[in-house]
């Protein structure tokens, strides 16, 4: 059940706010919506008080790659079933819509959603109407930066980015030709690019080499889907490193997992991870198919890095500062600020044995399960939705 709230206290939760550098237990007042106080052992008196005792609280999470027009074929999933109904206040929509559909998009998704919902306008006027399975780019005349340039203008509040599919079935006979046009564009819009790299959807055309996909990346630019086994990844034939993913990596390209149905693969996280390339976002690439597994939501794909190795901290890290900066959002969003609107995720901490499964259905022993128990926006208290989490 949600609440209203205009006065609530969580109390006796241990905050981590990675961003101000808070760990401990702390006590946060609500006030009109807004946060009003942090602090140790805050009074009460007329406030409506949420028990957080042995719960992690958090600046909301952040899922910063989805598919969120709903209704849109087989992927287009309701925002606020991975947003408010995970746990999680900010969800971010990869390319769903292009320059045409970006008002469809804002009037019909986000001003419906109780989650905050971002865009990453799709290079291709495309966007996802045909799925993923076509050269959405291989026709010039799909990419209209003049029209692009307008609709990001129109609605800077919510586009972070501008999202491409670097695969060869996406370019198709464009080649690389999408990219260079692609940075030209994110230069003069001063938005980084979101690449897809891997080739998860079509298996009959040759795969894009990911080293010259990034020679069109620049700091702040984003790589998703870095764990994925499918060709075009992060690893070479003998499960190295690329040099230019290290390269990128070092002038300030960053990487998400974009776990989806088909690019978190275990082996690969273990290679990529054990050679010190760590991810800059955690995101879930949710979608109507795989919500019921093998990625449910944000949480438990936090917990499955945990199961890599990654600690409760630094995947809250992931969630919360990082993916703020990544969205170019640390301004508002990723950390806990007196006076600004509530915008607040409340989780239980479970040590208990389990198997997390990855997208080609292997499994790691995991010790630990995040389970979503409140988040909040504003003067609204929301529960999650039920889920069948493994
Ligand atoms: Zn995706």
């Amino acid at each position: 059940m949600n609440r209203q709230s205009s006065h609530f206290v969580i109390k006796g939760g241990r905050l981590i706010d990675r961003a101000s550098k808070r760990d401990g237990v702390f006590d946060i007042r609500v006030r009109d919506g807004k946060v009003a106080a942090v602090g140790a052992n805050l009074g009460s008196d007329s406030a409506t008080v949420i028990d957080a005792k042995d719960h992690i609280v958090t600046p909301g999470l952040i899922d910063v790659h989805l598919h969120l027009m709903k209704g849109l074929g087989a992927f287009g999933v309701d925002p606020d079933i991975f947003g408010i109904g995970s746990g999680v206040t900010t969800v971010v929509d990869a390319g769903s819509a292009g320059h045409t559909l970006l008002n469809v998009f804002r009037n019909y998704v986000t001003d419906n959603a109780k989650t905050r919902v971002l865009n990453y306008i799709n290079l291709s006027t495309l966007g996802g109407v045909s799925g993923p399975g076509y050269s959405i780019l291989a026709d010039p005349r799909l990419i209209d930066e003049a029209k692009i340039e307008q609709a990001v203008e129109a609605n800077r509040d919510i586009i972070v980015g501008i999202k491409i599919m670097a695969t060869g079935g996406a370019l198709g006979a464009q080649g690389l030709k999408p990219l260079e046009r692609a940075r030209r564009l994110g230069d003069s819009l001063k938005l980084p690019l979101l690449v897809h790299i891997g080739e998860s959807w079509t298996k009959d055309t040759a795969p894009v080499h990911v080293g010259d996909v990034l020679k069109y990346l620049r700091a702040g630019d984003i790589v998703t889907h870095m764990f994925t086994v499918h060709p075009g990844g992060l690893l070479d034939g003998n499960g190295k490193l690329w040099p230019q993913v290290r390269d990128a990596k070092e002038s300030g390209v960053l990487m998400d997992v974009g776990h989806g149905l088909h690019n978190l693969n275990f082996d690969v996280a273990r290679k990529v991870l054990d050679q010190g390339l760590h991810p800059d976002g955690v995101s879930t690439d949710g979608h109507r198919g795989n919500r019921a597994g093998p990625v449910y939501d944000l949480p438990t794909t936090m917990a499955k890095l945990m199961a890599l190795g990654f600690s409760l901290n630094q995947v809250i890290e992931m969630a919360t500062a990082n993916a703020a900066k990544l969205l170019g959002r640390s301004n508002e969003l990723g950390t806990l600020r007196v006076g600004e609107p509530a915008d607040i995720s409340i989780m239980k901490i479970e040590d208990r044995e389990w198997q997390a499964v990855d997208s080609q259905k292997g499994t790691i022993p995991a010790h630990q399960a995040i389970v979503p128990v409140y988040c909040i926006r504003g003067e609204t208290i929301y529960e999650p939705m039920a889920v069948e989490r493994p």
